[in-house]
């Protein structure tokens, strides 16, 4: 993060991974989404600091990579607080729960109603993600799998019925339900947070985003982009 003009504000740039919808996704060359949204709240409820206008859109993988170079200085991508990447990074508080889900092709002939009954099938899942990690740890071998750079083009060879399955988010595979030809076959719950990730050394930043997200929950902002993006 460099120092601006204006003295007293650190710009931060945030890095994201577009394709995850409602969280943030590309509308017509442009960054939207729940998280794009929370983040500008949650900045400006801090003293010290400033978001860039461009944010860095990156695959997923390569988020937390990106975050340790020092190319972007915080990741808001619905990235779940996991044991394994805080060996890594740090995180803010919990901004947002959520559990996986099934998609399958909508009307299609694979109609799961656990993960067990994925053996045999060929199952995707993004890059990176603790959906994949679910595939390997829970399914391992006994399922085809094959890994994503991005959920979109999962779910596109799920439309085109050339994979049978995807373990994704549930808020995320709610909204692909609602767009395209998929639907979901059954949620199961894993008690994902998802947190804002900064750098390890980042202590301040990591403070100031977490009472930033206490502030914009007891304010009626929470309330307002949840709405905006998920009409609940
Ligand atoms: N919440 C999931 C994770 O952290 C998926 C995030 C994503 O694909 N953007 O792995």
């Amino acid at each position: 993060a460099d120092d601006t003009d204006d003295g007293e504000l650190e710009t931060i740039v945030a890095g994201t991974n577009p394709g995850f919808e409602p969280f943030q996704m590309n509308v017509d060359g442009e960054l939207v989404g729940f998280d794009v949204d929370l983040l500008e709240a949650v900045v400006a409820e801090t003293d010290g600091y400033e978001l860039a206008d461009d944010w860095e859109e990156l695959e997923f993988d390569s988020l937390i990579p990106a975050l340790e170079n020092e190319n972007i200085d915080v990741i808001a991508a619905a990235m779940t607080i996991t044991e394994e990447r805080e060996e890594s990074i740090s995180f803010t508080e919990s901004y947002y729960s959520a559990d996986q889900s099934v998609l399958v092709q909508s009307g299609g002939d694979v109609d799961p109603d656990e993960l067990e009954d994925l053996e045999g099938l060929e199952v995707g899942a993004q890059s990176g993600t603790t959906g994949e990690g679910i595939v390997e740890d829970e399914l391992g071998d006994d399922v085809d799998y094959t890994s994503y750079d991005n959920y979109v083009l999962a779910v596109e060879e799920l439309e085109r019925g050339t994979l049978d399955a995807i373990v994704i988010d549930e808020p995320v595979a709610e909204s692909f339900a609602d767009d395209r030809d998929v639907e979901v076959a059954f949620t199961f719950e894993t008690g994902e947070e998802y947190g804002f990730g900064v750098r390890q050394d980042d202590d301040d930043l990591q403070e100031a985003l977490s009472e930033g997200i206490a502030a914009v929950e007891e304010s009626s902002e929470y309330d307002e982009i949840t709405q905006e993006w998920f009409g609940e």
